[in-house]
C-alpha cells in the first residue's frame, strides 16, 4: 500500500492530515489512480512547489464531473506540472480540447514527457500567458460565450472573482466550474490570530470569494473538502 504521509497538498491542519483522509486516499483513491497520473505525481514530488499539485482526491472528484457533464470541451487555469491537466486529457473523449493556459511553461514542461507517453498530448492547448487577458480576448468572439462544458480554476487565488465573472460566461448553462483550495488549509475556519500572518491575506481573499460564490445566483453551488477544498458551481442561467 502506497505511504500516504505527507502526500497532500498544502500543510493543511484541519482537512489533510487527518488519519480519515489517509484512509481515503489509500482505500479509495491511490488504489484507481491512473499509472500516468501516478508517474506525474511522482515527477512532481521532487519539484520545490510540489505541494502545488492537485491532489489525488480531488482529482478523482473533478474526474467524476467531465464524466457526468460529458465533458469535451474544457479550459484549466494553473497547469503547474498537469496534473489536473493530464488527469482531465485522460477523461474526455478522443476529440475533445483543452484550452490549459499558466504564467510559466517551465514547470508543464516537467509532465509533458508523460502526457505524451499517455497519448494525449493532442487534446491540450497550452497557452503560456497570465490567464485573465486570456480569457478576456476568447469573450470578444461571441462563438466562445457558452462553449464550454468545464472549467477548472487553479492560479492566482486573489483574482479567483475576476476568473468567475468569464467563466460564468464562457461555460455553458448546465456547465461545470470547479474552484481549487477554497478552504485554504482549513484557514477559513480559523481566527485570524489563529493563522500565520504570510496566510492572512490569502486566508482573506478566500472568504471574501467564497462569500460572492454563495450569493451568486448564477451558479448551484456545492463546497467539498476534498483535498484543500473545492467548490463546485453548476451555470444555471
Ligand atoms: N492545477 C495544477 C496546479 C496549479 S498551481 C496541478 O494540478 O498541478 C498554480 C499555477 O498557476 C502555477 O503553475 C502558476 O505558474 C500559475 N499562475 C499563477 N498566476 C497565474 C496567472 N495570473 N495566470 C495564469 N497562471 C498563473
Ligand atoms: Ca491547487
Amino acid at each position: 500500500m502506497e505511504n500516504t504521509k505527507k502526500q497532500g497538498n498544502l500543510a493543511n491542519p484541519l482537512i489533510l492530515q487527518s488519519e480519515l483522509y489517509e484512509y481515503i486516499l489509500a482505500t479509495s483513491v491511490y488504489p484507481r489512480e491512473p499509472e500516468p497520473l501516478k508517474e506525474l505525481r511522482k515527477a512532481t514530488a521532487t519539484q520545490p512547489l510540489a505541494h502545488f499539485g492537485t491532489s489525488p482526491d480531488a482529482g478523482q472528484l473533478i474526474a467524476m464531473f467531465l464524466k457526468i457533464v460529458n465533458a469535451k470541451k474544457t479550459i484549466e487555469v494553473g497547469v503547474f506540472t498537469g496534473y489536473s491537466l493530464l488527469l482531465t486529457a485522460l477523461t474526455i473523449p478522443d476529440d475533445g480540447k483543452i484550452t490549459a493556459i499558466d504564467v510559466d511553461r517551465t514547470k508543464y514542461e516537467i509532465g509533458l514527457p508523460i502526457i505524451q507517453k499517455a497519448g494525449v498530448e493532442h487534446k491540450i492547448n497550452f497557452i503560456e500567458s497570465q490567464a485573465l487577458p486570456v480569457l478576456d480576448e476568447l469573450l470578444q468572439d461571441p462563438k466562445n460565450e457558452g462553449s464550454f462544458d468545464f472549467a477548472f480554476v487553479d492560479a492566482d487565488k486573489v483574482n479567483y472573482w475576476n476568473y468567475h465573472e468569464r467563466m460564468t460566461k464562457l461555460v455553458k448553462v448546465g456547465g461545470i466550474i470547479i474552484y481549487d483550495n477554497t478552504l485554504w488549509g482549513g484557514y477559513v475556519a480559523l481566527s485570524e490570530e489563529d493563522v500565520p500572518e504570510k496566510k492572512r491575506a490569502w486566508r482573506q481573499s478566500t472568504i471574501e470569494f467564497n462569500n460572492s460564490i454563495s450569493s451568486d445566483s448564477r451558479v448551484e453551488i456545492s463546497h467539498a473538502s476534498v483535498g484543500d477544498g473545492v467548490l463546485i458551481c453548476r451555470r444555471i442561467c
